[in-house]
């Protein structure tokens, strides 16, 4: 039948109220491909008139398609969407609404208040505050206002999380010092970010938490190390554009993102690296790897390289990033940022949360947070040597310290000063992993940086017998300028350690540089801290820390001869390798002659003739 006579019996039968059969005729008319503005303003005003609120909503959409410069259409459809119980997609077009005519007061403040309802306090008082700026129009002052008193009611109101989760967000989750990223929805429905140069501290984890904002962390540190690395699964924009997160086509590939997700946490597993699940809120999972320590950049990427190949390739409509995106970065540089878990997503007004291996989310993401188990090194080392067995090495890895200090030495330099019994010197230096590393550096290169020299005395310098330590260790060194030798106990601020980090990041990613302290001190964490908090019973036992020490360096003395040892074996195995190819007992290098000799058992070794 003719699709005007249908559509004339269809006007018949809601004038005759009949709406049933109207409703069923509208159904069954094919009218999407039929590019007709009007023709479907047509049928919207029928689907409307017999009540049926989904074909209206249809109509309404294909003749937006046919004529998107009718703003009137994108207003209906709000309102359409608003009735129906679908506030986010009504959200949606009054931002639509707001970006074409930025002048329409009304559509501002329909999409600021449908936010209030929706319990989005933030978004609101930024789309107020938007529309005072667009409109001028005195009635957003006091939208402001409100959104304001209501998004810090909310913050009052909604569970604290416990210091112990908090501390622990912010202990797993630290990345680039002194800044981080703030999450927004703009006018435009579109999400984006918001740089803050402040610390991630226990109070910004803590409103992030409770959802008054959302925060995005820039990975790498100063010294190119990270404490966790990522990898970030979306849908494809196509998928996105086309389909609402209620349609078959976003479930189907959601189901299938969640698949791969499983896999990349399985290759994880079978290697000992422990890999988290997280729905971001919108459109996608992540998948996280903490570290023990911190560990540099350039194997993050490797691992999350690793996971991927092992996991293999992902569905056709879902897109794949890796976090650190970078594997080193300028001082002056961030870097990219990833959205942290267990907050609300800005343009989606969810909240992200934990998933089982089943892809389940996990209603108590505060216990999972503090289950979380991080992955040591060796792991990490052990899933990239199945990668790359001859060319990976451990290069900027944990090394051993040597000896703590050399008491011998030390007390050449400092006729009454002891140091084996100058119990906040042992201190700093059994807990400060780089201070302790300096000391090994005067000890056997006889030698520090003006930067390291630099460190060292604005840190120990600062504790009583400061200038005493200070001036025995710097004694050791004949390259350091003799003026910077001490004379008196410096006072005031201790160097912190995210400048030492910046200042001697060579020295900083070889050492597990990432000690945790007390929230309360957060804000300003500094070596010297570790004195200032011990509170432990009784008067300080130095010869314990000094065995604590002894035994920190012994058991990273072990792990470096394990490491060298391994890098020994295969680096000649490979050389072995190579000569038999050549059929030669000799190779030419830049450095001298690589010559293969035998021992009297006769085993391989090599010798290199400068
Ligand atoms: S975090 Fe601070 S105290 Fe800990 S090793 Fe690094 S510089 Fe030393």
């Amino acid at each position: 039948m003719d699709t005007q006579v249908q559509v004339r019996e269809i006007e018949e039968l809601v004038a005759n109220g009949r709406k049933d059969d109207a409703v069923r005729a509208l159904s069954a008319l094919s009218s999407v491909d039929i590019h007709d503005a009007d023709f479907h303003r047509r049928l919207a005003d029928l689907a409307e008139a017999a009540g049926h609120g989904p074909l209206l909503a249809y109509e309404l959409n294909l003749a937006f398609r046919d004529d998107p410069s009718d703003v009137e259409l994108l207003r209906r459809l709000a309102q359409v969407h608003n009735d129906a119980g679908r506030p986010e997609r009504a959200v949606k077009c009054w931002r639509a609404v707001t970006e074409r005519v930025p002048s329409d007061a009304d559509a501002w403040e329909e999409l600021g208040l449908l936010l209030t309802e929706l319990g989005r306090d933030e978004d609101a008082r930024d789309v107020f505050e938007n529309a005072l700026r667009a409109t001028n129009d005195r009635r957003f002052k006091a939208r402001v206002r409100e959104a304001a008193r209501s998004a810090s009611a909310t913050e009052d109101s909604a569970d604290l999380p416990s210091d112990a989760v908090v501390a622990r967000f912010v202990s797993i989750f630290g990345g680039r010092e002194g800044v981080y990223a703030r999450q927004y929805a703009g006018a435009n429905g579109e999400s984006g970010y918001t740089p803050v140069r402040e610390p991630f501290t226990h109070d910004v984890a803590q409103r992030h938490l409770l959802g008054s904002h959302t925060v995005g962390i820039y990975p790498l540190r100063a010294d190119n190390t990270v404490n966790f690395a990522a990898i970030d699964l979306d849908l494809t924009k196509p998928v996105v554009d086309r389909a609402g997160p209620d349609s078959p086509v976003w479930r189907t590939a959601m189901v299938r993102m969640l698949e791969y997700a499983g896999s990349i946490a399985d290759a994880g597993a079978e290697c000992g690296v422990h890999v988290y699940l997280e729905d971001s809120g919108f459109k996608g999972i992540h998948c996280w790897v903490f570290f023990a320590t911190p560990l540099p950049g350039r194997f993050a990427r490797l691992l999350t390289d690793a996971l991927l190949e092992r996991a293999g390739s992902p569905p056709h409509d879902v897109s794949v990033e890796r976090f650190p995106k970078q594997a080193a970065i300028r001082l002056d540089a961030l870097g990219n940022l990833i959205k942290l878990p267990m907050g609300i997503h800005r343009r989606s007004g969810r909240r992200s949360a934990w998933l089982d291996p089943q892809g389940v989310r996990i209603e108590d993401g505060a216990a999972h947070l503090l289950a979380i188990r991080r992955t040591e090194h060796d792991a990490v080392h052990a899933m990239l040597d199945t990668r790359f067995p001859r060319v990976h090495d451990d290069d900027g890895q944990d090394d051993g310290d040597g000896p703590p200090f050399d008491e011998a030495r030390a007390t050449a330099h400092t006729v009454e000063y002891r140091p084996e019994t100058d119990f906040d010197l042992q201190t700093v230096l059994t807990r400060c992993a780089t201070l302790r590393e300096l000391v090994r550096k005067s000890e056997i290169d006889r030698h520090l940086s003006h930067e390291e020299a630099l460190v060292l005395v604005h840190t120990v310098g600062h504790i009583p017998s400061g200038p005493q330590a200070v001036n025995a260790v710097l004694g050791r060194c004949p390259g350091v300028d003799p003026s910077m030798r001490m004379k008196s106990r410096l006072r005031g601020n201790p160097m912190s350690c995210p400048k030492i980090r910046a200042k001697i990041p060579h020295v900083t990613s070889l050492v597990p540089c990432d000690c945790q302290f007390d929230p309360g001190a957060g804000l300003y964490p500094t070596p010297i801290l570790h004195i200032e908090h011990h509170d432990g019973p009784g008067p300080p036992d130095v010869q314990a820390l000094r065995l604590e020490g002894i035994v920190q360096d012994f058991l990273r003395a072990h792990k470096s001869l394990h490491d060298a040892q391994h890098l020994y074996d295969t680096s000649a195995a490979r050389l072995g390798e190579m000569l038999d190819a050549a059929g030669v007992d000799h190779f030419d290098t830049p450095l001298g002659k690589v010559r293969r000799i035998r021992d009297e058992a006769g085993a391989p070794n090599f010798q290199l003739e400068v």
